[in-house]
């Protein structure tokens, strides 16, 4: 039986076991177990990598988005780990670049001189945002709750038009 020495554990094992390289058709060095874990650490902190890359982009977008600056990219994102990451309406996950939105806590459009001061902002997951629209926080959960006791005692609007019905 050929044999080899890997190099990172030592070990003494069957050739088959130290896998040819399709770049330079050599064997490598090490044997397929030392690869394994040397793979699934490179690739995790790679991840690692691509998602910071990810978040430092969108929160800097988000900056130059509101504020027309990318000077508020920390604040934005201290925002965020302040909430956790967590939607406060609704406890799904905030995750940046994906359905995550900043929401004006009063809007834009009552309160433009409120527009960019940042005791005015929270994030809040995307149809959240939607839904609450011009509302303050507590409206919105109000309405919600309307709607809920509603259409638990009626169903839930189906319109007049569907066939399915
Ligand atoms: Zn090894």
């Amino acid at each position: 039986m050929e044999v080899a020495k890997c190099s990172k554990c030592r070990q003494v094992k069957d050739i088959g076991q130290f896998l040819i390289r399709s770049d330079t058709g050599k064997r490598r060095g090490v044997c397929h177990t030392c690869r394994k874990v040397y793979q699934s650490k490179w690739d995790k902190n790679n991840a690692e990598k691509t998602k910071e890359r990810r978040r430092k982009k969108f929160f800097r977008y988000m900056s130059v988005h509101i504020f027309k600056s990318s000077e508020y990219e920390q604040a934005l994102r201290d925002l965020a780990e302040q909430g956790k990451y967590v939607c406060p309406y609704t406890g799904a996950p905030l995750i940046p670049g994906d359905g995550m939105h900043l929401d004006h806590i009063k809007s834009k459009a009552l309160h433009p001189e409120l527009s960019k001061n940042l005791s005015n902002l929270m994030w809040i997951s995307e149809w959240a945002n939607w839904a609450k629209g011009m509302l303050s926080p507590q409206e919105f959960v109000d309405k919600c709750q309307v709607v809920v006791k509603y259409t638990e005692e009626h169903g839930v609007p189906k319109g007049g038009q569907d066939d399915n019905n």
